[in-house]
């Protein structure tokens, strides 16, 4: 065994134990070595490293089971700061968390214009405001990830977000040329998607569906993320689910899944005939049994049950979360939904509703800077 080797298997055992810490909250030295099965003595070394590094500590004494009290170790409250951006196509909204992923604060930064550089003028404006205030900690910002609701290729290059027509974007280097702090990008389903697995560890066959101004969706299989060629395996939202449809879809096809199901699109069919301005002045329609409200539910009910059957068809998925405002507003839809997808292959397929909402990218998104925070400093 090389030097290399050696040193991967020591910076994999570091990590293993500070998950261990992480995900068991109190353990003691004992318990992390019954857990991960590693021997006592290099639990202790490396628990040593890891006080050294000023990232876990000594707690209170836990329960004696004869001899000495264990002592409980824990990951200390001032590591450090991971910022989330989710950047939709009306809305950025901005998280700040600490490093045991509690928020400390969000933002949130109308977008106004399509001109990417006006946008990235502001955000940066207020990144450079929250950065100024940061509480004190031991490694200060430890990263930004960005969340983005369009394809985002392997490299975490922005290729395309149809509905603000930006196209190869490098804003992981732009950020990290400005903030001098790793970043990282990806698809707001992917980040959905890493939150909800993460909420939901048992489910090894996942996908997610976000439908909100647009439609994005995560796949996890075999408990790993599927990203496809270049990156964009989850464009799930412009798959044609209606080829007669003669509106153009922002992506440039017609009859795209989100064309009948996103909120925007919601909106667009029922502006036909009146003037709703949001997503929740529709649910109060709909609840109020508006016969527009209702007509425009009837087609998002059947379109969202033939694109799912559809998703069930080409992946065999254990589990489906559907992460949307309007189905937590009613989720006697979930059931309608179910009743109309079509399965002659099984007759069971488990469909629930998100319990993260709109904050899920914004979980993925810092469970990721947490994650490579770790890993590049174990
Ligand atoms: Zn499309």
């Amino acid at each position: 065994m090389d030097i290399r080797e050696t040193k991967d298997i020591r910076s994999l055992n570091k990590l293993t134990i500070l998950n261990t810490i992480i995900e068991y909250k109190n353990v003691s030295r004992a318990d992390i070595a019954n857990i991960t099965s590693l021997n006592k003595a290099t639990v202790s070394t490396i628990v040593k490293e890891l006080i050294e590094d000023k990232l876990i500590e000594e707690g209170i004494t836990g329960e004696s089971t004869g001899g000495r009290k264990p002592i409980i170790l824990t990951l200390r409250e001032n590591i450090g700061f991971v910022i989330a951006i989710d950047l939709n196509v009306s809305v950025i909204n901005i998280m700040l968390s600490d490093i045991n992923l509690k928020p400390v604060h969000t933002y949130h930064l109308p977008i106004e214009t399509n001109n990417f550089e006006d946008v990235f003028a502001d955000l940066c404006d207020i990144l450079d405001d929250i950065i100024n205030c940061l509480p004190p900690s031991t490694y200060g910002l430890v990263g930004i990830s960005v969340a983005v609701r369009g394809v985002v290729d392997l490299e975490g290059i922005i290729r395309f977000i149809p509905d603000l027509k930006w196209m190869n974007i490098n804003i992981k280097n732009m950020l990290e040329a400005k903030f001098k702090v790793p970043v990282y990008v990806d698809n707001d389903g992917n980040y959905s998607a890493m939150a909800e697995h993460h909420l939901n560890p048992n489910y090894k066959e996942l996908v997610v569906i976000t439908v909100d101004d647009v439609i994005t969706g995560g796949i996890i299989s075999n408990n790993k993320l599927i990203r496809g060629f270049l990156g964009f395996a989850n464009s799930i939202g412009h798959h044609i689910i209606d080829f007669n449809y003669n509106e153009q879809c922002t992506c440039g096809k017609y009859g795209c899944w989100e064309q009948f199901c996103s909120s925007k699109s919601m909106l667009k069919h029922i502006n036909k005939h009146m003037d709703v301005k949001d997503i929740d002045e529709f649910i109060s329609l709909a609840k109020n049994e508006n016969p527009y409200a209702l007509e425009v539910l009837d087609l998002f009910t059947k379109y969202m049950a033939i694109g799912i059957t559809n998703l069930i068809f080409i992946l065999n998925c254990e589990h489906i979360i559907i992460n949307s405002k309007l189905i937590s507003a009613m989720p006697e839809l979930i059931h309608d939904i179910h009743s109309l997808i079509v399965l002659p292959i099984t007759n069971f397929q488990d469909i629930s509703v998100s319990l993260l909402g709109d904050k899920a990218p914004l979980m993925g998104a810092s469970q990721i800077c947490r994650l490579n925070f770790f890993k590049n400093l174990c």
